[in-house]
């Protein structure tokens, strides 16, 4: 061990004692202190240095504080480490390599720059929120997208509020309290997240009425299933799963024909709600809220951030005299959207005008249509760099993957994709736990990595690695490298 002037006859080594801790007055009087000073405010950063010397007098109780950890250098580095790490947000943006596009828990869609600019703006300025710039008198918020979504849908009224579940709440609780809603067996969906068909009905004042059975409802059970308290016939979209085999179900243009002669309305819950053909991109089929509202539903309800692309909201659009009826049930109030989100839907909702170019313009669309020769590249280009990082350990291949829309669309549409595996090049006993500590490194990077384990190794899906990200994610990997070395 050398020796410098600071330990000329302790050993750096040696145990400090709690009585070797240094005063905070005397700390927040050294120069080198003063850049954190300034950096993060006095107040806080003095804050982090109480606590950090709390810290480090337990250790030193306990025997296991070095005089090393007590060396000016030591102790600025540290207390610079703890203030960085306390002043991190907590949301973060992360890379989302799961292989699912509309992660729920990543925060679904992201929004195309037309949008980013117009919630920008709606930050920083007043805006003409409920505000009539014709006449001058109160205006409705609703009024700043409803003939927009009218035109895209072909409905006669609309209106948003914070989510889809909310929708389905809202609308189930204006028309249907203390009332039957007729709901096939095989559509009493459950999203993550604890929304359940069921339990909203219930929270809603609306009592459930299932018919059918899970695999085959018929158009007979809708009909013998008609009475008195029937308030709503419901059709729900099966968005996370799929009914095969000996199946039956009814259309919307059935059960509208059904509740037709005895005018019952028929809502449906599209779910994910999709404004345009998808086939057009070589995307799997899905129905259109245009056709739902064709088909004769009087209501329908959709999300915001799922195939849609925009933010999170909840549409109701259908019938003018309903519409007008749910605008007027209280609940409306505490449901609705804020500015934010409308200035967000405005912009999306006007990429839909031209469709030549929404695969460009929507993010969400724009990754969703990648084609996979183009990740396949991305994939070779990054294989060479990640495997030198990571060193002989691991062993990295670039391999084709599938992807998934996810967000409970189209749930049996995959895409072909590809990216890279990384496992550990040894299969041991102990290759679990390096699994681990390599998903653990990811998570703790400053743009976390979210990959999936699979089958003894991490899966890392480039679908949602767009080029603009490449480097910053390339440059990573060093990072990686030395977290696993400790
Ligand atoms: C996703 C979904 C919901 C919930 O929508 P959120 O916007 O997440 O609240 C409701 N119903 C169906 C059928 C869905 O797919």
């Amino acid at each position: 061990m050398t020796t410098g002037p600071m330990t000329m006859n302790d050993s750096v080594s040696m145990p400090a004692r709690p009585a070797d801790i240094p005063s905070v007055d005397r700390l927040l009087n050294l120069p080198a202190l003063q850049p954190l000073l300034d950096q993060y405010g006095r107040a806080p950063a003095t804050a982090t240095l109480r606590r950090l010397l709390d810290t480090l007098r337990a250790r030193a109780v306990a025997g296991e504080l070095t005089r090393q950890a007590l060396a000016e250098p030591a102790l600025v580095q540290a207390l610079a480490a703890r203030l960085a790490r306390e002043h991190q947000p907590r949301l973060r943006a992360v890379f989302n390599l799961t292989g699912t596009v509309l992660h729920t828990n990543l925060g679904r869609a992201l929004l195309p720059d037309s949008a980013v600019q117009a919630v920008m703006r709606a930050m920083t300025a007043p805006a003409n929120l409920e505000f009539d710039l014709a006449t001058g008198g109160r205006g409705d918020r609703d009024d700043l997208i409803g003939d927009l979504l009218c035109t895209l849908t072909g409905a006669e009224a609309a209106t948003v509020v914070n989510n889809n579940a909310a929708a389905v709440l809202l609308m189930l609780n204006t028309l249907a309290t203390r009332r039957e809603v007729v709901v096939s067996r095989g559509e009493l969906v459950e999203i993550g997240g604890a929304f359940r068909i069921p339990d909203i009905m219930q929270r809603a004042g609306a009592r459930l009425v299932e018919i059918g059975t899970t695999n085959r409802t018929h158009p007979h059970d809708y009909a013998n299933a008609v009475g008195a308290r029937t308030a709503l016939l419901m059709k729900v979209h099966c968005s996370n799963y799929e009914i095969t085999g000996f199946t039956r179900s009814v259309d919307v243009a059935e059960v509208v024909r059904i509740a037709q002669p005895h005018g019952i309305p028929v809502v449906v819950d599209l779910g994910s709600g999709t404004l345009c053909d998808l086939t057009r991109w070589g995307l799997p089929r899905e129905t259109t809220v245009r056709e739902t509202i064709e088909a004769g539903a009087d209501l329908v309800t959709f999300s915001g951030d799922k195939l849609l692309g925009g933010p999170q909201a909840g549409m109701i659009v259908g019938r003018a005299d309903l519409i007008a009826k749910i605008k007027r049930n209280p609940l409306k109030r505490a449901l609705r959207v804020g500015k934010l989100t409308l200035a967000a839907l405005e912009p999306v909702l006007q990429c839909y005008r031209d469709p030549d170019t929404l695969a460009q313009a929507l993010p969400t669309l724009r990754l969703l249509t990648r084609q996979s020769g183009e990740i396949a590249a991305l994939a070779e280009r990054l294989l060479l760099p990640v495997q030198a990082a990571l060193g002989e350990a691991w062993q990295v291949a670039a391999v084709p993957m599938v992807s998934q829309i996810g967000s409970g669309a189209l749930p049996g549409g995959q895409l072909q994709s590809h990216g890279l595996v990384i496992g550990p090049r040894e299969q041991e006993k102990r290759s679990g736990r390096r699994l681990q500590q390599l998903e653990a490194a990811l998570r703790a990077l400053p743009r976390p990595v979210i990959g999936r384990v699979a089958e003894q190794a991490l899966w890392l899906d480039l679908r949602c690695l767009e080029a603009t990200d490449e480097a910053a994610f390339a440059a990573q990997w060093p990072a990686v490298a030395e977290a696993l070395r400790r």
